[in-house]
């Protein structure tokens, strides 16, 4: 985080509010919180033109929860996000802020296996609605949703929404809801579409702009002439950054899987995303990276849509894209909220003209290194210290992370830095443990219980 970034005292956040985000290791503002937190928090309506990775989510989060009536339990805020992965993700982001007071109920409704038992807790009251268009709608028209609390409705990827929906679609949600409310926008562009979007939605909306090119400076951008094999270019480029996480990009499935499987191969534990995965698996798979139970991600830029996964250390592009917004997309995945990224691109002869358009555009000196300068004998094999485990209870069953963490350390013995990252999703849980660790945790948690009752747990 840079230097001159003010911290959130300064927007008049409350006690218990700060000590939560300090806890949270978030001590300075990211531009869009710096500039946006003061018209969000003035009830304006308001326009935030920002990428993900830029913070705009505890932007708008932060706002939410600041006006909160907590005692009240019908629904307050709704945010409608594109995708059911991203909607879990916004949730998970607002429960986080969220732990400075207990009681804070955040409800994904997007569809999904998981529904009925939503709806059920929908019922019992919910002050946070995170969800997408179409199911939101339904809700709405089914009468299953109440509008009339709402104070805040959030377009969130708001040009990702108009994409893969409709304007009306929008329009429809918002009238469902009360005309005081205020309305939030954020976009990475400003389309047409989205200037007639907040025309009927909005009013006179304040808007603040972050520059991606901000974001993008952050990135140290480094390029491999690749003449022999690919596969080889890799595995010295990996053994020599050895980044604590990365995303590989490829420009195919197949390539994917043929990556995936040469670096298995060399004993590295590698994951995939590409089209081929059905949803459940994909969540997996997603949740192991983000708990740090694997460090590398192969992926296919369609795959990869909607993915947010956080704090990734380096990206690498086993394949240049074709284009060179494709390039910028992809390499915004690391260097988010202010820290420093890495990008590391092959390439061979034939992408030479894609080379240039992404100097041309980013103006920027490509800055190249031969392979042969990378020190050969780096042995680094990229294995995680953690590896997750499942346990068939989830939120429906009132767990919190705070009960699973209790169980481990208090009845297994473990110590708190042998547990890593908890997601507790609706019906099951995950848990990354220390891999010395992980038998003795399991035999204990069969054995054990939590919140009083039993569940079974195994290796995910
Ligand atoms: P977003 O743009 O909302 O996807 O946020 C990108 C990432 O930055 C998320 O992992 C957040 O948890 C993290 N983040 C948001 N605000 C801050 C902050 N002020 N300091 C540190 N990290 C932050």
């Amino acid at each position: 985080m840079e230097g001159s970034a003010k911290d959130f005292k300064s927007v008049g956040l409350n006690d218990e509010m700060l000590d939560n985000l300090k806890s949270l290791g978030y001590l300075k503002m990211t531009p869009i919180q710096e500039k946006g937190l003061p018209l969000i928090l003035s009830d304006q309506d308001f326009i935030g033109q920002a990428n993900t990775g830029s913070g705009k989510t505890a932007a708008f989060a932060l706002g939410i929860l600041s006006k909160l009536d907590v005692t009240n339990c019908s629904p307050q805020a709704l945010v409608i996000v594109p995708t059911r992965e991203l909607a879990e993700q916004v949730a998970n982001e607002i429960r986080m802020l969220a732990r400075f007071r207990s009681n804070i109920k955040v409800l994904t409704m997007s569809g999904g296996l998981e529904e009925h038992l939503k709806i059920k807790s929908l019922k019992q009251g919910a002050h946070i609605i995170v969800g997408t268009p179409g199911r939101i709608i339904k809700l709405f028209e089914t009468g299953m949703l109440v509008a009339n609390d709402i104070k805040i409705l959030v377009l969130d990827e708001a040009d990702r929404l108009l994409e893969m929906g409709s304007i009306e679609e929008i329009n429809r949600i918002a009238s469902f809801t009360p005309l005081n409310r205020q309305t939030m926008l954020f976009s990475a562009t400003f389309p047409n579409g989205i200037k007639k979007l907040s025309a009927s939605i909005q009013e006179d909306p304040a808007q603040v702009t972050i520059d991606s090119q901000h974001q993008i400076n952050t990135i140290e951008q480094l390029f491999f002439k690749v003449d022999g094999h690919k596969n080889d270019a890799l595995l010295r480029v990996l053994r020599q950054y050895n980044p604590e996480s990365c995303i590989i990009f490829c420009n195919s499935r197949e390539i994917c899987k043929k990556v995936a499987a040469y670096l298995g191969s060399k004993n590295m534990v590698v994951l995939q995303i590409h089209s081929d995965l059905e949803q459940p698996e994909r969540t997996l798979f997603l949740l192991k990276f983000d708990n740090k139970s694997c460090r590398i991600l192969v992926a296919t830029d369609l795959a990869s849509r909607g993915l947010d996964v956080k704090d990734v250390a380096a990206i690498i592009n086993y394949d240049l894209p074709c284009n060179h917004e494709l390039y910028v997309h992809r390499i915004g995945r690391t260097g988010r909220a202010g820290k420093k990224g890495l990008a590391l691109s092959l390439y061979t002869e034939n992408d030479c003209t894609i080379l240039e358009n992404i100097s041309d555009y980013l103006k920027l000196e490509c800055q190249t290194i031969e392979l042969n300068d990378l020190e050969k004998l780096r042995q680094n094999a990229i294995r995680p210290c953690m590896s997750t485990i499942y346990i068939t209870g989830g939120r429906k069953d009132n767990i919190r992370p705070g009960d699973i963490l209790g169980a481990l350390t208090r009845e297994a013995g473990l110590k708190s830095e042998d547990v890593g990252k908890i997601h507790v999703l609706e019906v099951n849980s995950y848990v990354a443990i220390a891999n010395d660790k992980i038998e003795h945790a399991i035999e204990h948690l069969n054995l054990g219980k939590i919140k009083g009752k039993k569940f079974r747990v195994g290796k995910a």
